[in-house]
């Protein structure tokens, strides 16, 4: 089962993505995690992306898109995988479809969280996961970018018949009930 879930900043994706992961069976693959653990281990790549993730920017599509492509040769996603926080922009969407298309496969389901602004921010501004880019400034960035660049995607995947629509107000649990039973 190859799955996307999509969502702005906050809307818990890292979350359900981990409870899908372990319930299905496949990997979970984030991009933003790939990312920081990058900075962290100030790799060639943490150095060239850590300014742009500090403030909330996107990491160029080049880049995002090499990743994937590299990142999912591996055999482990051979059964499927579950993507968090990729593709980000219609470039990156249109890219991973090539890409599919080119290995004969397909995508299962587009899963999206739909969670209202104001609880966004209350969320992330309550995580303080120590992240850099959690900053009040770096957070309305993150949500502004989302808007510009990233919910273009939705339609990309709407046109395609894949979205499933998830409210994602509620407990953890619920939540993934609810996912659960959009894929059954
Ligand atoms: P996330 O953990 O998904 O919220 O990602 C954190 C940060 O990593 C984002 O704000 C971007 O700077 C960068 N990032 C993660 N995934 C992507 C992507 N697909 N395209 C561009 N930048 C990304």
């Amino acid at each position: 089962m190859r799955i996307i879930i999509f969502g702005p900043p906050g809307a818990g994706k890292g979350t359900q993505a981990e409870l899908i992961s372990s319930h299905y069976g496949i990997p979970h693959l984030s991009t933003g995690e790939i990312f920081r653990s990058a900075i962290k281990d100030d790799t060639t790549l943490g150095k060239k992306i850590k300014s742009k993730m500090d403030s909330g920017e996107l990491v160029p599509d080049r880049i995002v898109v090499e990743l994937i492509a590299e990142e999912l040769e591996d055999p482990k996603y051979s059964g499927g995988y579950i993507l968090d926080g990729f593709p980000r922009t219609l470039p990156q969407a249109k890219a991973f479809s090539e890409l599919l298309n080119s290995r004969g496969l397909g995508l299962d389901a587009f899963l999206v969280l739909d969670v209202p602004e104001e609880e966004l921010i209350r969320r992330i501004l309550n995580r303080r996961e120590g992240r850099s880019d959690d900053t009040k400034q770096a957070v309305k960035n993150r949500l502004s970018i989302y808007i510009k660049e990233t919910a273009p995607v939705f339609g990309f995947y709407r046109d395609r018949g894949l979205v499933h629509k998830i409210d994602g107000v509620g407990s953890i649990e619920e939540i993934f009930d609810r996912i659960k039973s959009s894929l059954a």
